[in-house]
């Protein structure tokens, strides 16, 4: 049994402590934060649309015709039409037969892979996948077997071996906290040769990255039934980009039947408040239309990185909102932190357990709603990070 007290004292000593910040007021570019307005670079409300007029009159309307919680399960009598028609949305948003809504995308990951693998099976995962993904993996009782981070030739090594037993591929489409994207033609290839599966899980991808938003598979060119067919499983969520609350699952009919049939944290949960599936259906529309925000979310990318190589920062090879810095050890992580909020900028620490011991972090991430002068200031204080072995003076920690 653990130890609550020593083990509270051991994470301290560690560096890696976490504490919550809290926030009063909305999500966006300048939160309130103690009292205190910073400029942060820490959310993944990359369109800026979390605090959106347009968002949040249809949360309201759809509090005031649906109410606000919806009372049971999916399978019970929770599912609303104003889930249905996002559901519809969505399916037609990714080009796929279906969609279904679940309540987060932790739990859409953990019904899909318990759903479609078992005891005798395989689950392959790339080594800096999200957590959900390989808590669902466990879950499932099949083998888990990592592969190196985008490494497709040791994941068909992996496939080869397991010949004869049934493998289902995952992977992040957007690493969430180094910001790269998963090689998804040759990891379809890879499954499609082998026989096995890909699930795709592009929380950070859908609503960013291509033309229309539609994820890390149209920045590919694989939107459409050819998407379908090369990534069968694919996972968005709506918590990010999209600015609302809660995730999918999108592909062909029977796949979502199945997973209505055997998704555990699917069948077994309060279905999402309907008004948070109609704001949805608002923050999807803007998402499509507003096709400024990823030309704005571009451009601040590449001004970053430019100004970032001026002043020489090592950057992640990343063309998406997560930019990270790496510092190494959690110290140097905590320190950079505390050193950009005295300059009024927020960027949250991120450290071991979510990364891989010795490469904590500052994971910087961009807004549509932010300017050209916030990266501006965000690049000259950077300029100034103090160095390793400052961490332990100064305020107290902030983490992710
Ligand atoms: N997948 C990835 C890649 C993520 O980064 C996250 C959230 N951090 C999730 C799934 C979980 O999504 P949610 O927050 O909706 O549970």
């Amino acid at each position: 049994m653990i130890e609550i007290d020593r083990e509270l004292a051991r994470l301290e000593e560690a560096g890696l402590y976490r504490r919550r910040r809290v926030l009063d007021g909305p999500q966006g570019v300048r939160p309130r934060i103690d009292g205190r307005e910073l400029l942060a670079f820490c959310s993944n409300d990359y369109l800026g649309l979390a605090a959106h007029p347009r968002v949040i009159e249809a949360l309201r309307d759809g509090a005031r015709r649906n109410g606000v919680g919806s009372g049971a399960s999916h399978l019970i009598s929770g599912h609303s039409a104003a889930h249905h028609q996002l559901e519809a949305a969505l399916a037609q948003f990714v080009g796929r037969d279906r969609a279904l809504l679940c309540s987060t995308g932790y739990m859409a990951n953990l019904g899909v892979i318990s759903a479609l693998s078992g005891r005798g099976e395989q689950v392959l995962a790339d080594r800096l996948n999200h957590a959900s993904l390989v808590d669902g993996a466990r879950l499932s009782e099949a083998r888990l077997r990592r592969y190196p981070h985008a490494d497709t030739g040791r994941l068909r090594s992996l496939l080869d071996d397991a010949r004869g037993s049934a493998s289902l591929v995952v992977t992040d489409g957007v690493f969430s906290m180094d910001g790269d994207l998963a090689p998804l033609p040759e990891l379809a290839e890879a499954a499609r040769t082998a026989g096995a599966r890909l699930m795709v899980d592009d929380a950070h991808g859908i609503g960013v990255l291509g033309a229309s938003g539609r994820g890390t598979l149209e920045h590919y060119g694989l939107q459409g039934r050819a998407g379908q067919d090369q990534v069968p499983i694919l996972v968005g969520t709506l918590g990010k980009a999209l600015g609302t609350f809660g995730a999918f699952v999108a592909g062909s009919a029977p796949l979502i039947e199945l997973l209505i049939q055997r998704a555990r944290s699917y069948i077994y949960t309060t279905a999402l408040p309907p008004a948070v599936a109609q704001a949805t259906l608002a923050a999807l529309e803007l998402t499509e239309q507003e096709t400024w925000r990823r030309e704005r979310l571009q451009a601040l990318i590449r001004h970053f990185r430019a100004g970032a190589e001026r002043i020489g920062l090592t950057l992640v090879d990343s063309p998406t909102p997560i930019q990270p810095l790496i510092a190494g050890d959690a110290d140097t992580a905590l320190a950079w932190s505390r050193f950009l909020e005295a300059n009024g900028i927020l960027v949250t620490a991120i450290r071991p357990p979510t990364v891989p011991a010795g490469s904590s972090r500052l994971r910087i991430t961009f807004s549509a709603e932010h300017q050209e002068a916030d990266v501006d200031r965000l690049l000259e204080t950077l300029a100034h990070l103090p160095r390793a072995g400052a961490a332990k003076q100064g305020q107290e920690p902030v983490d992710a």
